[in-house]
């Protein structure tokens, strides 16, 4: 049995992440102070091996048990949370990010950070391979998010040639499943959220931009696989399945039997217009790739979650 730190525990894929490991026998610590997550998350785990600390981790903390894996999630992730968070999402990918890989140090602990695609930017080379630099606006309103995590992505790359911390960088495309928040402002819970009450599915633009939309246990497998790798690079983490937003407006409709138009409304600033993960690497040396396909997945999240918790409370 292996202690882990999950920090965003109580978020949506650290709830999933938290489950899995206890499902696997470890032990796990989640630090959360519920700035964008939830104790909805977590309250259905009885086991005495979880324990949840509130903290903010842009304050330095500390954990006196020893730890063997840390997996760093705490972030607003999504546009509506860190363009209504902008310093503090910086502050938590540079201080939190610091405070977590020197948990990490001390503890001698493996580190994996969840970085993401958005470090890309509107990529100009498609799909997007590890090797590629990115496209970012660094002062652009989604600058915030794209910059904490490539500052992030630099941190651990120096702790690991600097400190000798045993470091993981995983990539996240867009993921989705039960405990998405029905006004997080994603494409996903979006859709659902206005095709299961029948009122018009809002598509940015003319719905043409593309985006690969990855189950949330898949990506769980491939997180806690690049943990228990020992690879240090970053690695990609998604499924390469392309979709544009309008058909994935029409999958929804789909699946929901909604009588749901479709209705388009502008573009958002600095919307990247394609996103596709190249997986190669991920296949290589985790040996993982997706198993959801994307109705599947979506049917899934209804049955899991609940048509009233998609369809959530007014925002
Ligand atoms: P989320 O908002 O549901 O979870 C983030 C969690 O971090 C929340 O529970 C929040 O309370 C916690 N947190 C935020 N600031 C904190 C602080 N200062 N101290 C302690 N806890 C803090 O987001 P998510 O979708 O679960 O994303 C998790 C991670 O994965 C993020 O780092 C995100 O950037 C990355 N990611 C997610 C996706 C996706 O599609 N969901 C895609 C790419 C990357």
């Amino acid at each position: 049995m292996s202690t882990c730190l999950v920090t965003g525990g109580a978020g949506f894929l650290g709830s999933h992440l938290c489950d899995e490991l206890l499902r696997r026998g470890h032990r796990v610590i989640c630090v959360d102070n519920l700035e964008t997550g939830s104790l909805a998350n977590i309250h259905h785990i009885r086991q005495p091996e979880f324990v949840h600390l509130n903290l903010d981790i842009i304050e330095p903390y500390f954990v006196d048990e020893p730890v063997d894996f840390v997996y760093h999630l705490a972030s607003p992730a999504s546009p509506i949370d860190y363009l209504r968070l902008p310093l503090h999402t910086l502050k938590v990918g540079s201080h939190g990010t610091h405070h977590t890989l020197g948990l990490a140090k001390k503890h001698r602990a493996r580190f994996l950070i969840a970085s993401t695609s958005e470090v890309y930017g509107d990529p100009q080379e498609h799909p997007q391979r590890e090797s590629y630099w990115g496209h970012v606006n660094p002062i652009g309103p989604r600058g915030v998010y794209d910059e904490a995590k490539r500052y992030a992505e630099a941190l651990t790359m120096a702790y690991h040639r600097q400190q000798g911390v045993d470091t993981a960088i995983m990539r996240i495309f867009n993921t989705y499943g039960p405990r998405m928040r029905p006004h997080d402002g994603r494409a996903i819970p979006t859709f659902l959220r206005q095709a299961l009450q029948d009122r018009p599915i809002t598509v940015f633009g003319d719905g043409s931009q593309t985006r690969s939309f990855c189950f949330v246990s898949d990506l769980i497998r491939g997180m806690i696989a690049l943990a228990e790798s020992g690879f240090h690079n970053p690695v990609n983490i998604g499924n390469p399945n392309e979709f544009t937003l309008l058909e994935l407006a029409r999958a929804v409709i789909e699946v929901t039997g909604s009588r749901s138009e479709i209705v388009f409304e502008a573009l958002p600033t600095d919307d990247p217009q394609v996103r596709q993960p190249d997986i190669a690497l991920a296949r290589e040396v985790l040996g993982w790739e997706p198993e959801v396909a994307l109705i599947e997945g979506l049917r899934r999240t209804i049955d899991e979650a609940g048509v009233e918790t998609l369809v959530g409370a007014p925002a």
